[in-house]
């Protein structure tokens, strides 16, 4: 469980984090979403330790961070510093942080095993590709089998069959219990990994809620061309509900996006009529819509 209550951070007159509160839960992935900019790291430095409050607390299972007597225990971290000595093996870098917090030996063997490094253990972490880089970043994190992990945006850098396995991670991670809190500006990559999502703004929380409620927030498109277009509009127009019609942008009059209609029905009429159809397109209940139009006032520094 991660608590913040009143929590602000000032840079100078700036607030990069101001009056946040929030409860992130155990068994669960939570995601942090928020364009960058937004506080996400700061935050996240809050939790454990690396900045100070300019106001309000933060808590990791009812604890500051300072106050933790054996911190890697407790909470393991991936902020996207790259602390580790170039010249080092990762087995070497994660023995010595292993030795100076009292890990057994054993547990530096499974974390290796756990994130794929077996094979480059042994190699000069200066040598390691991105991925890489992030694996052991993630294996440094998992070090302590911490009760709660915060990873900041953990699949920057990672191809497809890494980020597939990020997820699965993280997934197994709040099946056993534990408590994962992970950031990315990605909001595709949060449909897919987290069951709940904190939204950030301009240091500011704009949602706090299921990822099931973010979807089914936002509303359904459906794109449809159609050479008798105006015909199909105007049977679409006649069904119940609040339906609303677009004429598709740059287009010769030859279709529309429709909201407030299932592609279904649509498909339906166009075939009941005789309407020949060139393109019917459910445009994803976008979970992008929706965290763009929670954010877009919060974007700090929008193009143009
Ligand atoms: P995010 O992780 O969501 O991209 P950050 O937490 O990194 O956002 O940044 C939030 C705001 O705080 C930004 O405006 C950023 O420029 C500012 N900021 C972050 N760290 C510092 C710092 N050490 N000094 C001054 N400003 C900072």
């Amino acid at each position: 469980m991660i608590e913040a209550r009143g929590l602000t951070k000032h840079y100078g007159q700036k607030a990069a984090v101001d009056n946040v509160n929030f409860t992130i839960k155990p068994g669960q992935v939570t995601g942090f979403l928020g364009p960058n900019g937004a506080g996400k790291s700061t935050s996240m430095r809050l939790m454990v330790g690396l900045d100070r409050p300019s106001s309000g607390t933060v808590t990791v299972n009812g604890q500051r961070y300072s106050e933790m007597s054996a911190p890697l225990a407790e909470v393991g971290v991936l902020l996207d510093a790259k602390g580790v000595h170039p010249g080092r093996s990762a087995r070497s870098h994660l023995r010595a942080l292993a030795a100076t917090h009292r890990i057994p030996e054993r547990r530096v063997n499974e974390v290796i095993e756990l994130t794929g490094l077996g094979a480059v253990a042994n190699k000069r972490v200066g040598g390691f590709s991105l991925g890489m880089g992030q694996r052991l970043g993630i294996a440094t994190a998992l070090l302590g089998d911490p009760k709660v992990i915060i990873l900041d945006e953990p699949v920057n850098g990672l191809d497809p069959d890494g980020v597939l396995w990020v997820r699965q991670l993280l997934r197994h991670f709040a099946s056993e219990g534990r408590t994962v809190l992970l950031s990315s500006h990605l909001m595709s990559e949060m449909a897919q990994t987290a069951d709940h999502v904190i939204v950030l703004g301009r240091g500011r929380v704009v949602a706090d809620d299921p990822i099931s409620e973010l979807i089914a927030g936002g509303e359904t498109k459906v794109r449809v061309r159609s050479p008798q277009a105006a015909q199909l509009a105007s049977y679409v127009m006649s069904g119940t509900g609040n339906i609303q019609l677009q004429p598709l942008e740059g287009g010769d009059g030859e279709g529309f996006t429709a909201t407030g209609i299932e592609v279904q029905r649509i498909g339906e009429i166009a075939a009941t009529n005789g309407i020949v159809l060139h393109e019917l397109t459910p445009i994803a209940t976008s979970l992008e819509d929706a965290y763009l139009s929670l954010t877009r006032s919060e974007v700090e520094y929008a193009a143009g």
